[in-house]
């Protein structure tokens, strides 16, 4: 059968997508995927060999090529090598390894941390092995994708509430039945809104009713707290979360996720996950990147400091230009456009004049509610971002975004 003459449901599939990618390219609306030739430092990067200011980045505190991190991932390179044998339950967990999970563990104020390969796959295999049949998961509406496919994977019952809504969440716990083993998982920050979520009110509640709570700290670790410990830090609360879930690819400049909890927790997850037992464990170089990179956290507090006083001054910009930034208080700034094609042409005029910031649209957000994904770090000096503000303003004027 000659595949490319068929017309069933899968090729269907493909074909509505790659059209959808087609017409955008051919009006030269299509922002994803960029080739990037050259990232210098945390707020500028090569493009199309055009130079622009950098609003997608996740990294925070700018420490993308900070040269302490850098030192120790090529000294980890000489020590090691470049891969790892396989996984650790078997072929051998390197001490870089286990250092960097002491590091992640007193960072954290844990007894213990777990590293996966992956933020994504953290998510996956932790909540598919701590959940089952039988059980209740609870979730927050604007969760990532990688909470909501963990959810799905484990078979639990799958509930979610309205974001950040504390009175439906009590609702959602009050409705189950007593004696099931239940999970509360939530964002700290929240990835596409750039908002925190309510901890004190969602810890009291998982302690009235009885259930576990887990929260991931993509988006929080760097930014929340006068050290940036995270969102326990944040709201003056300490070891209050049971499963402390973490990315080690956005404001850690290396890649992988993590787990940080009690022992009893880790133990199990070491030997019940299996993004764990049949994965193979993180390269040597990456480890040790993400070792120094907590490290340098805390040495140089004054990127905390920046990157907070960065999204304030972007956000009063866009505010005072007329813009809707939601309920965003962090680094994360929302700029909404309303359709997909004002999201588009908003994109299209900032990269024209050579800012780096892309759109997110629909399904990924909710329909009517398309926008700039702008971020900034603690690399952007004031003047920059003054820049960003002023491309930004015009067009919104002459797209029709702002009267
Ligand atoms: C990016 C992200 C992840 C996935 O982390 P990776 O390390 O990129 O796989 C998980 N959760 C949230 C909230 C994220 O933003």
């Amino acid at each position: 059968m000659d595949f490319h003459a068929t017309d069933d449901a899968v090729t269907r599939r493909i074909n509505f997508f790659t059209d959808r990618v087609m017409k955008l390219r051919e009006n030269d609306l299509y922002f994803y995927n960029q080739p990037v030739e050259e990232i210098k430092g945390g707020a500028r990067v090569i493009v199309n060999g055009r130079e622009m200011g950098m609003y997608a980045s996740y990294g925070y505190l700018g420490l993308l090529g900070h040269p302490r991190i850098n030192a120790a991932a090529k000294a980890a390179i000489d020590k090691f090598g470049t891969g790892t044998n396989g996984v650790r339950t078997l072929a051998g967990s390197l001490t870089i390894h286990t250092e960097l999970e002491e590091t992640i563990s007193a960072f954290k104020h844990t007894e213990a941390a777990i590293t996966y390969t992956s933020g994504y796959s953290t998510n996956l295999s932790v909540i598919s092995t701590l959940m089952g049949r039988g059980d209740y998961v609870i979730s927050d509406k604007l969760n990532h994708a990688s909470i909501v496919d963990g959810c799905l994977m484990s078979g639990a019952e799958f509930r979610r509430f309205k974001h950040n809504d504390m009175g439906e969440l009590e609702r959602r716990l009050q409705q189950l039945p007593g004696d099931v083993a239940k999970l509360v998982v939530a964002d700290a920050v929240f990835s596409m809104d750039g908002d925190v979520l309510d901890l004190p009110k969602t810890v009291e509640l998982c302690r009235k009713y009885g259930a576990w709570l887990m929260i991931d700290e993509a988006h929080s670790v760097g930014l929340l707290g006068k050290t940036g410990r995270g969102i326990e830090e944040h709201f003056g609360l300490d070891d209050v979360i049971d499963i402390k879930m973490g990315t080690l690819s956005k404001t850690i400049p290396s890649v992988g996720g993590y787990v940080a909890g009690k022992k009893e927790l880790v133990e199990y997850l070491r030997h019940a996950s299996r993004a764990y037992i049949f994965s193979a464990a993180l390269p040597p170089a990456q480890t040790a990147a993400a070792n120094a990179a907590f490290k340098v956290i805390l040495d140089e507090p004054w990127r905390i400091e920046k990157v907070c006083d960065n999204g304030r001054h972007f956000i009063d910009g866009l505010k005072k230009a007329g813009f809707d930034t939601m309920l965003t208080t962090t680094a994360i700034v929302p700029v909404l456009c309303g359709t997909d094609e004002r999201a588009f042409a908003l994109t299209q005029a900032c990269q024209h004049k050579d800012l780096f910031v892309l759109p997110v649209v629909s399904p990924a957000v909710p329909e009517g509610q398309s926008r700039l994904r702008a971020t900034v770090t603690a690399a952007h000096e004031p003047a920059e971002i003054d820049y960003a503000l002023g491309v930004i303003e015009k067009a919104g004027h002459d797209l029709g975004i702002l009267q």
